[in-house]
């Protein structure tokens, strides 16, 4: 793995860390907890103690079927950045042969819904639509917050989401 140097965006210091491009989940399929309970991608400072990811995004990948789950920092959580990176920044033409899904996290802290996206499942709960809606964006996001009113139409936090990323949807379009 390369050795790469991260600033501390609060404090300047350079911390010096081996960052991998991706994680083959086929090969280590013991990685799964450590990226559902957030141990991925970030150190903190050793001087001001403030939490640095190691990277914007992190690729999971799956031999057979090829499958590739981007794990992307919740700050580029918005329907623009999903849609620009798969027509400029990944490999020309992977997305017509490999399976391709974004979700957005907060690396360091657990996530229990990606369970449902690294194991390829459906929630089954209303609840569980909603958080899962939570780390995707625009019309996948829009779709989950959907299911969760199917299930549960007095969910207010899904009506809000829905309507927000709707907003968002339309903003981008413009
Ligand atoms: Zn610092």
């Amino acid at each position: 793995m390369p050795l790469k140097e991260i600033e501390c965006l609060k404090c300047g210091t350079i911390l010096k860390k081996r960052v991998g491009e991706a994680i083959n989940l086929s090969e280590n399929p013991k990685a799964v907890n450590d990226i559902i309970e957030g141990k991925i991608n970030f150190s903190y400072c050793p001087k001001c103690k403030t939490k640095i990811e190691h990277k914007s995004h992190v690729l999971l990948t799956y031999l057979d079927p090829p499958r590739w789950i981007w794990l992307v920092s919740r700050k580029y959580q918005n329907p623009k950045y999903c849609e620009e990176f798969f027509t400029t920044i990944v490999p020309p033409g992977s997305v017509d042969f490999i399976e391709q899904d974004m979700v957005f996290v907060d690396f360091g802290t657990p996530c229990e819904s990606l369970a449902y996206v690294i194991e390829n499942k459906l929630p089954q709960t209303s609840k569980d639509w909603l958080e899962l809606g939570k780390i995707h964006t625009g019309s996948e996001a829009v779709d989950c917050y959907k299911n969760a009113l199917k299930i549960n139409s007095a969910l207010t936090e899904a009506k809000s989401l829905l309507n927000e990323e709707m907003d968002k949807l339309k903003t981008y379009q413009l």
